[in-house]
């Protein structure tokens, strides 16, 4: 059961695999889901890896290696809670592909548990369990020229709303200059859960709302262009949110970006925006970056483009960052 580091016997018999083989395989990883709710774990630890591979750092490594960056992605991007399950990727994702992509090695007496029975932090970090890609994997990433970059925006696309992707590669160190976008549609990627975009939405949607932010007002334009405006999903479209009016708010760039990190929510009765009590500013003033707590949303030109109880729900429950600000 154990994955030799350098296993020369093994590395011979080794079949390469091809950049399409490569692709599919991260392209069917099943991500978790915790009680229903959207699970950033299984993404946010392969791209994890794969930042590792880029830096050249070893193939396997030690849980308590990765676990305080994991635990800091988790707690940025992924909803409220999920850092205290980040020791469950690093197992789990051993059973995706019948165990080919990620190789666990530890002593036997985890290693001969089911892989339901997940080890919990303290053993992982005590029982020095390592874990990385498995051999074939690691090496025709580090053979095949823009293939690590282009799984890894593959994996951005499908997980993350285009607002955190900057973000999370900043966080992680990932160079993905140049890396090809051409790569998400390509074959490799057919038949999986990537939805085409509606390219009418964010007219759709900056329309409904008048060309102003609905948090704070922003209405710039910019000769006859508005800037700095957004169309967000309230659900995320990575996760099943339609491209339709009522799952959008015209927000400008800043309040995009804190809605997509979950700073902030609309609570659907009074349609009130409710920010995050970890959303923390020492300028508590009225023109401070936590004014609009409590405030009203400014309304959509028609009652029926405004947001949908179903999406602002599925927005506090996977995104917000609970609990609200009192
Ligand atoms: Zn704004």
């Amino acid at each position: 059961m154990g994955d030799p580091g350098q296993g020369t016997v093994l590395a011979v018999k080794m079949t390469p695999l091809s950049p399409d083989q490569v692709r599919a395989a991260f392209a069917s990883i099943k991500p978790a889901k915790a009680d229903g709710r959207y699970a950033p774990h299984k993404p946010l630890l392969v791209l994890l890896a794969l930042a590792r591979v880029q830096h050249q750092q070893a193939r396997l490594a030690p849980f308590a290696a990765v676990e305080p960056k994991l635990k800091s992605l988790l707690m940025e991007f992924g909803p409220t809670g999920s850092a205290d399950r980040r020791h469950l990727p690093f197992w789990h994702l051993g059973t995706d592909l019948g165990g080919s992509l990620w190789k666990i090695s530890g002593p036997a007496s985890l290693q001969d548990r089911p892989r339901a029975a997940t080890p919990n932090l303290g053993e992982l970090r005590q029982e020095g369990v390592e874990a990385g890609f498995s051999q074939e994997i690691h090496a025709a990433l580090q053979s095949n020229p823009g293939l690590l970059e282009s799984v890894a925006r593959r994996i951005l696309d499908d997980y993350f709303p285009s607002s955190l992707h900057a973000d999370i590669v900043a966080e992680l160190g990932l160079d993905l200059e140049g890396a090809p976008y051409a790569a998400i549609t390509d074959e490799a990627a057919a038949g999986t859960r990537k939805r085409r975009r509606d390219p009418g939405f964010r007219d759709r949607v900056l329309l409904a709302y008048e060309y102003r932010c609905c948090v704070c007002g922003f209405d710039l334009r910019v000769g006859h262009l508005p800037a700095g405006l957004e169309a967000a999903h309230i659900q995320w479209h990575t996760h099943g949110g339609p491209d339709i009016e009522s799952n959008g708010l015209c927000l400008c760039s800043l309040h995009h970006k804190l809605f997509d990190l979950g700073a902030f929510t609309v609570e659907p009765s009074e349609l009130r925006i409710v920010f995050s009590k970890h959303a923390i500013a020492p300028n508590r003033g009225t023109d401070g970056p936590l004014s609009h707590h409590g405030q009203p949303m400014k309304p959509p030109l028609t009652a029926q483009d405004g947001p949908a109880p179903q999406f602002l729900e599925w927005n506090r429950s996977n995104v917000f960052k609970a609990p609200a600000r009192p």
